[in-house]
């Protein structure tokens, strides 16, 4: 069945004739990965995400509830998807989260259901999450210093989340560490972090700062990937490994241990060509590039009863306006994006 399609940047009109073709954009990119953002809300306050009062989140009533979620889950996963990572906000907070990952891992063609959180329910839900399907975890977690976890999150909660990091793998998570690398404030750990992948036999990945609403980037504040390889080759002997094309990080062993680091250099060497990723915002916007402005509420197409096609309408349109990489990092402001909390990472 071809359905005509109006491309909004392209000015002219394109067939979409199979399922697949609804997740595949302009540039020929396939999108088999959804991340899901199922809260906006978060029990820190990370200096490079969000004030420290005054956050307002929102109403429940305009959150996707689990039906919808599953509903679009589902629908993402017929036409091609194959993992989904849950984000936040702090998804653990959402109310239920563990029967919404259960239902998640039972949808038929799902390869891989992953969780970034901060860890602060770990070490109480990690067997859960293993037992009813999860298969990965991100822990965000940018500093291994009590004083300095306080300084950066606002919250006194380093020993819980170590503990959650060792009950996740206890668990048989795969669990991978994600650190924002700040100047002047954690650039100092980076060699401890090397350490810490060593001794416990996980992957940390270091992460440039990105800009997002509000979160006061600029191009200063950011250390390379290159910078941060570097002074980890002064340490340790890295051996890079295979990474397929859509893969954001670039992963690296530390030879003489099971300690493994990684780089996401969206900011100085991006990876847009290989890009596969389409993200879910709690409220149900899709957004076809971090850096994008979501383009359309999947939420409220679904309240006003629109079927699997017309939400594949709407996809490709947010597909058709999505660009082939993000712009130079200097003339990136991002006035109409949204904040890293409403966004998920
Ligand atoms: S910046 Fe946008 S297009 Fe590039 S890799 Fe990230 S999400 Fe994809």
């Amino acid at each position: 069945m071809d359905v005509m399609v109006p491309c909004g940047g392209l000015r002219h009109n394109r067939t979409v004739t199979t399922h697949a073709d609804v997740l595949t954009d302009q540039f020929g990119r396939f999108h088999d990965y959804l991340r899901v953002s199922i809260t906006d809300r978060c029990n820190f306050r990370c200096v490079y995400c969000m004030p420290e009062e005054g956050m307002v989140w929102q109403p429940r009533e305009e959150i996707l509830n689990f039906e919808e979620i599953e509903r679009l889950a589902r629908f993402f996963v017929e036409r091609g998807v194959r993992k989904i990572r849950l984000t936040g906000g702090e998804p653990t907070l959402r109310k239920g989260y563990l029967n919404l990952v259960e239902v998640l891992a039972r949808i038929p063609g799902l390869n891989q259901l992953a969780l970034t959180t901060n860890g602060t329910r770990l070490a109480q839900d990690a067997i859960t999450l293993r037992m009813v399907g999860l298969a990965s975890v991100n822990v965000s977690l940018d500093t291994l210093r009590q004083d300095r976890f306080l300084e950066i999150t606002r919250r006194n909660e380093l020993p819980g989340v170590l503990q959650g990091i060792e009950s996740a793998q206890a668990a048989g998570l795969e669990t991978k560490i994600n650190v924002v690398v700040l100047p002047g404030v954690n650039e100092d750990e980076i060699i401890h972090f090397g350490e810490f992948a060593c001794k416990h036999s996980l992957t940390v990945r270091f992460i440039e700062f990105m800009p997002f609403l509000d979160n006061g980037w600029n191009a200063e504040r950011v250390v390379s990937s290159a910078e941060i390889r570097s002074r980890l080759c002064d340490q340790f002997e890295l051996r890079p490994l295979a990474s397929g094309a859509s893969d954001v990080a670039r992963e690296y062993a530390i030879n003489g241990s099971e300690g493994r680091v990684a780089f996401v250099s969206s900011v100085t060497d991006s990876f847009c060509s290989g890009c596969n990723r389409l993200r879910l915002t709690a409220d149900g916007q899709i957004k076809s590039c971090l850096f994008l402005p979501p383009s359309v509420s999947l939420r409220d197409l679904i309240r006003e009863g629109a079927s699997d096609e017309e939400l594949g309408i709407a996809v490709q349109k947010c597909l058709d306006g999505k660009w082939s990489a993000h712009p130079p990092m200097r003339n990136w402001a991002q006035r109409d994006n949204l904040t890293m909390v409403q966004i998920g990472g």
